[in-house]
């Protein structure tokens, strides 16, 4: 197990010596947090925040994510910027000016949705994109300043018990079974929640029967791709791009519909195996599409309405309370909203089952529609025949600012 425990500058002078001198843990009320992904890492910045010592206990022995991008819209920006962490991120995001969408029936651009100067007047906040690598690494070295976040990376959280007092969770790693004691465990363990299934015995989230390919490749093969965020619709499959990486490189993400499904996020795929998806694309589309040599694929799973959240100390937050479908681009987003409103809740309310219930009646109806929209822009993006023309009409009639005003709901929302 490594341990990347973070110190305060006087505890750098007088190094913790376990089982020699009984050096006092912090005294203030502790959390453990399981996963150490976007929700994980932001909820121990908020709880540190809301004045709580956290363990974040993370499976990988290194904190990091494949190499894929992820947008940032101003809801999600306004939670960083408050917890500190946006002067770690700002040199990796990227500033798209405008959405330009794409339709496969009629062969080009259909519409312009401005983000850049537009979102930042509309919302007061930036809607930026970055790779999810650098999101980690921004994350977790704003977590490193913070004395009272202990970071525990190569354990996998297994079961936990509850007593009057608070739960202890435990976790195995390289050197056996260990446990971390807090007044409540806060799961970002991810789609796949162990948290999710086995303590709190909720079903499984679904195959969708989509499959997202993901990859980069350096800007300079696509230098006109460098400063927008780009839709192509067609039937049954789309893709979306934008760059990444301060610019130095260009995401792509193209979603299919197929049967495969596996608990990774690194199964790779051929370029040949995504084209075969592409055939009927328009020149210009499958031109981008060949760019990339390798491709890393994805199975797209979501999480059904209605199931709970919270129960007695433990309570889901992230894709293991609510994984949706990619479509709106805010599964990620929704994870930062609900590590702020959890530690929110947990800070007001000393009785710790019901902070919890508080937290999932906050977010609940709002994470929901979202879900909603998600799947509603599944169905939309993939339309056929007269649909996708009635759709595409739509587009080119209302104007970008319409287009975007859609999702005032989604990106005015304020910690
Ligand atoms: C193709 C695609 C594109 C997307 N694009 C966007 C986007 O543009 N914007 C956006 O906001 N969202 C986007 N999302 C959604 C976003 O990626 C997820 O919603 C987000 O990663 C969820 O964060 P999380 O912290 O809940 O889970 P994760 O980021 O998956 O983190 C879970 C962590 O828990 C760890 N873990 C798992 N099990 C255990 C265990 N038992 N013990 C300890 N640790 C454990 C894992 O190793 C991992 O580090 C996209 C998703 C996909 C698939």
């Amino acid at each position: 197990m490594t341990s990347l425990q973070t110190r305060g500058p006087d505890q750098d002078a007088f190094p913790r010596t376990e089982n020699v001198w009984p050096v006092a843990k912090s005294t203030k009320r502790r959390i453990v947090v399981a996963g150490g992904g976007i929700g994980g890492l932001t909820a121990a910045l908020a709880l540190e925040r809301a004045g709580f010592a956290v363990d974040v206990l993370e499976r990988s022995d290194t904190l990091g994510e494949v190499g894929a991008g992820i947008q940032i819209s101003p809801n999600a920006w306004r939670v960083l910027d408050g917890l500190g962490a946006i002067p770690a991120l700002e040199d990796a995001f990227v500033h798209p000016d405008v959405i330009r969408i794409h339709s496969v029936r009629a062969g080009g651009l259909v519409g312009r949705v401005p983000i850049g100067k537009t979102a930042l007047r509309r919302y007061g906040a930036p809607y930026c994109v970055v790779h999810r690598g650098d999101l980690h690494r921004g994350l977790a070295e704003t977590a490193s300043t913070r004395p009272d976040i202990d970071i525990h990376l190569g354990v996998t959280v297994t079961d936990a018990q509850e007593d009057e007092d608070g739960i202890t969770v435990e976790a195995k790693g390289a050197d056996g079974v260990s446990s971390y004691r807090g007044e409540a465990l806060v799961a970002a363990d991810g789609v796949w929640s162990t948290v999710r299934r086995r303590l709190l015995r909720l079903p499984s989230a679904d195959f969708s029967g989509r499959i997202a390919f993901r990859a980069t490749v350096p800007s300079e093969m696509a230098p006109d791709l460098a400063s927008f965020t780009g839709l192509w619709m067609g039937e049954s499959t789309h893709l979306v791009h934008y760059p990444i990486s301060g610019g130095r490189e260009i995401n792509f993400v193209a979603i299919v519909e197929s049967d495969w499904r596996e608990e990774t996020w690194s199964t790779p795929a051929s370029r040949e195996e995504v084209m075969g998806h592409f055939a009927d694309w328009p020149a210009a589309a499958r031109r981008l599409l060949e760019m990339p040599d390798s491709w890393l694929q994805w199975a797209l799973c979501d999480v059904g309405p209605g199931t709970i959240w919270a129960e007695g100390r433990v309570a889901l937050i992230g894709d293991a309370a609510h994984a949706m479908l990619p479509f709106m681009a805010q599964g990620g987003a929704m994870a930062i909203e609900d590590a702020h409103v959890i530690a929110r809740c947990l800070a007001s309310d000393p009785d710790v089952d019901e902070a919890l219930l508080a937290y999932e009646r906050a977010r609940k109806d709002r994470v929901e529609r979202v879900m909603r929209a998600a799947r509603d822009n599944a169905r939309t993006y993939h339309m056929k025949g007269v649909m996708a023309f009635l759709r595409d009409a739509g587009i080119r009639y209302l104007s970008g600012t319409r287009l975007l005003a859609r999702f005032d709901w989604i990106y005015d929302w304020r910690p």
